[in-house]
């Protein structure tokens, strides 16, 4: 059974950057499942995927425009120290949860640390980066009735 929409399919993966550095793994875990056609995942790696059938493997470059997009700059932001009130000491690299437009919940990544102000970065952490997946295709099967209008494996 090859892999298209409306499939479940199962992965084991190894995501490394341009450096080769692992950013993500499947490695000593169940294989990633998800629905082939719903956006679950980045719309490079669907697309590389899709044809693919149980053992294939691949190996796939991903470009930022196909991933996480590019790097914005306008979510780079300056906001109060009082914003992080509660938060002991607050670092560079720290990583937290915002409510962004729309009530949409927002990872930012807290880039300087000023007495006064506090620069945050909203871009997702893997925006502007270049993935490089190493795929190998454990299972894929037919999707249920439920699984398919509710757009989720079950
Ligand atoms: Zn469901």
């Amino acid at each position: 059974m090859k892999i298209e929409d409306n499939r479940v399919v199962s992965i084991h993966y190894v995501l490394t950057n341009e450096t080769g550095e692992t950013l993500d793994s499947s490695e000593g875990q169940d294989p990633l499942t998800y629905l082939h056609g719903t956006g679950s995942l980045i719309p490079g790696l669907e697309r590389e995927l899709a044809g693919k059938a149980v053992g294939d493997e691949l190996e796939a470059v991903i470009s930022p425009a196909d991933a996480y997009g590019e790097q914005d700059d306008a979510l780079i932001r300056e906001v109060s120290r009082s914003a992080f009130e509660g938060v002991e000491s607050l670092e560079p690299g720290m990583q937290f949860q915002a409510n962004g437009e729309n009530d949409a919940v927002q990872l930012i990544t807290v880039v300087k640390v000023e007495e006064e102000l506090v620069t945050v970065d909203a871009n997702h952490p893997l925006a502007g980066v270049i993935l490089n997946f190493s795929v190998k295709i454990e299972d894929v099967r037919g999707a249920s009735g439920d699984e398919i209008s509710h757009g989720h494996v079950h």
